[in-house]
C-alpha cells in the first residue's frame, strides 16, 4: 500500500506544494525528489523498516523531500533541531539509535564527526540524487513513522513514537476542524523538529494539497514583509512569536503598519498554541490584526486535543473543546471523573494518541490509565470550555494546603504596568510545603521592591497566591520552542 500522503500528492501533481524565498516546488517535484532520496537511502536494502534516520536540514524543500524519502524507504524519521548544540544532537541520535544521518552541507562538520565516532552511515543532502529510482517498498500505515522529541520543558526530552496511522488521525482531525482546503496558503515559521511545525502546519498543508510557504528561519521583519503581500490565508505560531511580531509592528512606520494589518485581514485563520497564550498578547494581536487568535492545546504524545472553534465564539484564556476524533476527560487523583468547575488531569484517548515512548516501556506503561493517556496537565471546564491550569509537576503549586495555578498568577502579574514577562514557580519550604515565587522581567529602566510588588499583588490575588519572593531577571530561560523552562527558573531561586 502507498502512504495516503503520497497518494494524495499524486492527485495534486503539478500544484504548488512548497514555496521558499527564491523558488516554488510542485507536488510532482516532491514526489520525484523524495523517491530519489528513498532510493539513495535504500542503497542495497529493499526496505528500511524500523531503521531510524536522523536528519538535520533547514526548513525548505530539501527538508520535506528528505522526510518523505525516509517514509517512502520504509524508515522512521527522526528530525533534529537546527539550533541544538552538539550534545543535544548527540542525545537524540544516540537515544533514537539512528543508523543513518542525513545532513545539509551547513551541518556537515558536526554531524560527520558524530557519524564517524558512532560508526553510522552519513549522507549529505547534496549526494542523495541518483539518476535511476528503485522500486519502493509497500508501507502499512500501522508502521512507526516518526520519533519526535518532546520540548524538554520539564526534563530530558522524551522520544515520542507515532505511526503513519497516528499522523493520519492527527492531520485529518485538524483539517476537519479548521477546514483546510487546497487553495489555502500558510506561512511556515516554526521549527521542524516539533509537532506544531511538522504536523499542524507542514503535514496538514501537504495533506490538503495547499501551499506551504517556508522561511529558512523565523525573522519578525521578514514575516511581516510576507504577510504584507496579502496572499496568505493561514498563520500558526507560538505565543513568543506573536510577542515578537507585536514588537516589530509597534516599531514600524504607520504606512508599513497599515499594510501589515491589511495582510492579516486577508487571512482566514490565525492560531496560537504550544504554550499558554497570555490574554494581553491575544488582545494586542486583535488590535493589530483584527484576528481573535484561535488558541488550541496539544502535545507531542497526543497531537492536538482541544481547540477553540473555527466558527463561533472563542474565549480568551480558554482552549475550547475536544477536536474531532479525540476523546478528552478530566479526572481527580483517584482516577474519578470530576464535575464541571472542578480541576482535573487531562486524559486523552483515540487514534491520534502516540504508540510509545521510544525504548522506554516503563514510561509508556506509566503514562496510560485504562487506555487513557495521562497528560500531566491540569484543566477545568467552565461554561463548556476547557481552561488549562498548567503542568501538575511544575505549574501547580501546593502551598499551605492550597493548590494554586502558576499560569493563573502569571496572567495577573502581567497586568502590572512595570512587568513585561514573568514565571511563577513553587519553591520547597519546610513550613508551607511550597512557597509561591516569581521571576520577573521589567520594562526597561523600571525597578520594583518586594514590598511595593506585594502590596499591589494583594489587591489582585488571594493572599496565599501572592509571591513571597521575587527575582528580577533580564530574560526568562526558554527552550527552542520558546517555552519557559520552569526547572531552570527554580534553580535561579536556589
Ligand atoms: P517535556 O515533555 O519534554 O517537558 P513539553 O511538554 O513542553 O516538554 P510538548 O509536547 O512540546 O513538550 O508540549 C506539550 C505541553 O505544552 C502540554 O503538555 C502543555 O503543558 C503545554 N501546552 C500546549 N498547548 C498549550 C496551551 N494552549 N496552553 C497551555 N499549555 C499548553
Ligand atoms: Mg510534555
Amino acid at each position: 500500500m502507498n502512504l495516503p500522503l503520497i497518494t494524495r500528492a499524486e492527485e495534486h501533481n503539478e500544484n504548488i506544494a512548497i514555496v521558499t524565498t527564491d523558488k516554488a516546488f510542485s507536488y510532482r517535484d516532491l514526489l520525484d525528489t523524495s523517491s530519489q532520496i528513498a532510493t539513495s537511502l535504500l542503497e542495497n536494502a529493499e526496505d528500511l523498516q524500523e531503521q531510524r534516520v536522523a536528519f538535520l536540514i533547514p526548513p525548505g524543500f530539501e527538508y520535506v523531500a528528505t522526510q518523505w524519502g525516509i517514509w517512502r524507504a520504509g524508515g522512521i524519521a527522526v528530525p533534529l533541531c537546527v539550533s541544538h548544540p552538539r550534545p543535544e544532537l548527540e542525545y537524540v541520535i544516540t537515544n533514537s539509535g539512528a543508523s543513518i544521518i542525513v545532513a545539509h552541507p551547513n551541518f556537515e562538520g558536526i554531524l560527520r564527526a558524530i557519524a564517524t565516532e558512532k560508526n553510522l552511515r552519513f549522507i549529505l543532502t547534496s549526494d542523495t540524487l541518483p539518476s535511476d529510482v528503485s522500486r519502493l517498498p509497500e508501507i502499512d500505515i500501522t508502521r512507526r513513522a516518526l520519533i519526535l522529541y518532546t520540548s524538554g520543558t520539564t526534563g530530558k526530552p522524551k522520544g515520542v513514537v507515532t505511526t503513519h496511522e497516528n499522523i493520519q488521525a492527527q492531520v485529518t482531525s485538524l483539517i476537519t476542524a479548521w477546514e483546510w482546503i487546497s487553495s489555502d496558503r500558510i506561512l511556515h515559521v516554526l521549527p521542524l523538529h516539533h509537532i506544531h511545525g511538522i504536523i499542524n502546519v507542514l503535514t496538514c498543508a501537504l495533506w490538503a494539497g495547499a501551499e506551504c510557504h517556508m522561511l529558512s528561519k523565523f525573522d519578525a521583519e521578514i514575516v511581516w514583509q510576507r504577510i504584507s503581500q496579502g496572499d496568505l490565508t493561514l498563520f500558526m505560531a507560538v505565543p513568543t512569536i506573536y510577542v515578537k511580531l507585536i514588537a516589530a509592528w509597534s516599531a514600524a512606520s504607520s504606512d508599513s503598519q497599515k499594510s501589515m494589518s491589511a495582510g492579516c485581514a486577508k487571512m482566514r485563520l490565525m492560531v496560537s498554541g504550544s504554550a499558554a497564550l497570555p490574554v494581553q498578547v491575544l488582545e494586542k494581536w486583535q488590535n493589530i490584526s483584527g484576528h481573535f487568535l484561535l488558541e488550541r492545546y496539544g502535545m507531542t504524545e497526543i497531537g492536538m486535543a482541544l481547540s477553540n472553534p473555527l466558527h463561533g465564539q472563542r474565549s480568551a484564556g480558554y482552549v475550547g473543546q475536544p477536536l474531532p476524533g479525540v476523546e478528552v476527560r478530566l479526572v481527580d487523583d483517584n482516577g474519578e471523573l470530576v464535575p464541571p468547575g472542578t480541576p482535573g488531569e487531562i486524559q486523552v484517548k483515540g487514534p491520534t494518541v502516540f504508540l510509545e515512548y521510544w525504548q522506554n516501556p516503563q514510561a509508556t506503561a506509566k503514562a496510560f490509565q485504562d487506555g487513557w493517556f495521562c497528560t500531566g496537565d491540569l484543566a477545568v471546564v467552565e461554561n463548556g470550555n476547557y481552561r488549562i491550569l498548567g503542568r501538575m509537576s511544575v505549574d501547580i503549586i501546593k502551598t499551605g494546603g492550597y493548590k494554586v495555578s502558576a499560569l493563573e498568577i502569571e496572567e495577573v502579574l502581567r497586568t502590572h504596568p512595570d512587568i513585561t514577562e514573568c514565571a511563577v514557580v513553587g519553591i520547597a519550604d519546610a513550613e508551607w510545603g511550597e512557597r509561591v515565587c516569581a521571576a520577573l522581567v521589567l520594562q526597561p529602566e523600571r525597578s520594583l521592591t518586594l514590598e511595593s510588588f506585594r502590596s499591589w499583588a494583594k489587591e489582585q490575588l488571594a493572599v496565599y497566591k501572592v509571591p513571597t519572593q521575587i527575582l528580577l531577571v533580564a530574560e526568562l530561560p526558554r527552550n527552542a520552542m520558546g517555552k519557559v523552562t520552569k526547572p531552570t527558573v527554580v534553580e535561579l531561586f536556589r
